[in-house]
């Protein structure tokens, strides 16, 4: 199958650090309990290989960050790429633990914006998921903070001072500039900063003018992947492709993918390099024709999904 690499893809500069950083710490002789607050990136395949180093996660989509840290006592916190609100790390230092803040800098110069907006008195719209990390790091710097998903959202806020609009890091691009659009309605003198991070973007825009011979789009990635969830949806609207979200290799749908001729293929910033290319390999290899490359069962192991990742856009 002609099957075309969509670039760039794959694990952005926060992941790359984030993995490194608690790779190293895996890699150091200590006695002290470490735990992640929270899954390193959403990828599951990557939680368990650091699990069975030794290092926790605490991963839990009802509780917050700061609910997961009642369950950390002693020895290490991890704070991962996502980010945590001033309280969480007040929380942890009071605590005596030992912090490794592994939040992504493209986060923090985010967190820079909303505190600068805020002296400047600001109340701030912030499109983001509701529940998220990173939105909810977010929220946690001022109750003048409002996470919002939709325009309905925004339409019901009701803010009588000057109103700014930012968003989190790995929204889709598109989406953004539409719900800006829409907030100038309800707040004509609304002061739009877009914080899309440079990662995101370059993926997204990637995908967006993606050859449109393409039969389809195959997006490797967590389904609980903000931006891979969002790579898929560029795809779909702005290329005009049918796209697929697929966790990995087994998850292609055979008697789909007979009905193509070529296909693309990309990956989110928190998908391991080793999953996107065994699907490389199989799309590649795969003839509609010859049953035998229709194997789609993982030749992966935990052990070989984390050499250690290199840098990255
Ligand atoms: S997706 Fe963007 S903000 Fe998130 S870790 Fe990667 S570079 Fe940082």
């Amino acid at each position: 199958m002609e099957t075309i690499k969509i670039k760039p893809r794959g694990y952005c500069h926060g992941v790359v650090n984030a993995i490194n950083t608690i790779s190293e710490l895996a890699e150091k002789s200590t006695t002290k309990p470490i735990a992640i607050l929270g899954m390193v990136i959403h990828n599951k395949q990557v939680v368990d290989y650091f699990t069975a180093k030794g290092i926790q996660t605490l991963h839990d989509p009802s509780k917050t960050r700061l609910e997961l840290l009642d369950e950390v006592d002693e020895g290490i916190v991890v704070f991962t790429a996502h980010g945590v609100s001033p309280q969480v790390y007040a929380k942890a230092e009071a605590k005596g633990l030992e912090i490794i803040d592994t939040t992504c800098t493209d986060v923090t110069k985010s967190h820079d914006v909303v505190n600068e907006l805020l002296e400047q008195d600001y109340d701030i719209i912030f499109i983001g998921k509701h529940n998220h990390p990173e939105s909810d790091g977010v929220k946690g710097i001022s109750d003048r903070v409002h996470v919002v998903e939709t325009i309905d959202e925004i339409e019901q806020l009701n803010l009588p001072g000057k109103v700014a609009l930012t968003n989190q890091t790995t929204m889709s691009l598109y989406d953004i500039y539409l719900l800006a659009e829409k907030a100038k309605e309800r707040y004509p003198h609304i002061h739009f900063v877009d914080e899309i991070c440079n990662a995101t973007r370059i993926r997204q825009e990637a995908v967006a003018s993606a050859d449109p011979t393409l039969d389809h789009i195959y997006v490797v990635g967590d389904r609980m992947s903000n931006n891979s969830r969002h790579l898929r949806h560029v795809a779909i609207e702005q290329a005009g492709i049918p796209a697929t979200l697929i966790e990995n290799v087994t998850e292609i749908d055979i008697e789909q993918l007979k009905q193509c001729t070529k296909v693309g293929i990309t990956s989110g910033a928190s998908t391991p390099t080793q999953v996107t290319n065994e699907v490389y390999e199989f799309l590649r290899n795969f003839d509609p024709e010859d049953p035998s490359t229709h194997d789609t069962s993982t030749k992966l192991s935990t052990d070989t999904l984390l050499d250690r990742p290199r840098k990255h856009v």
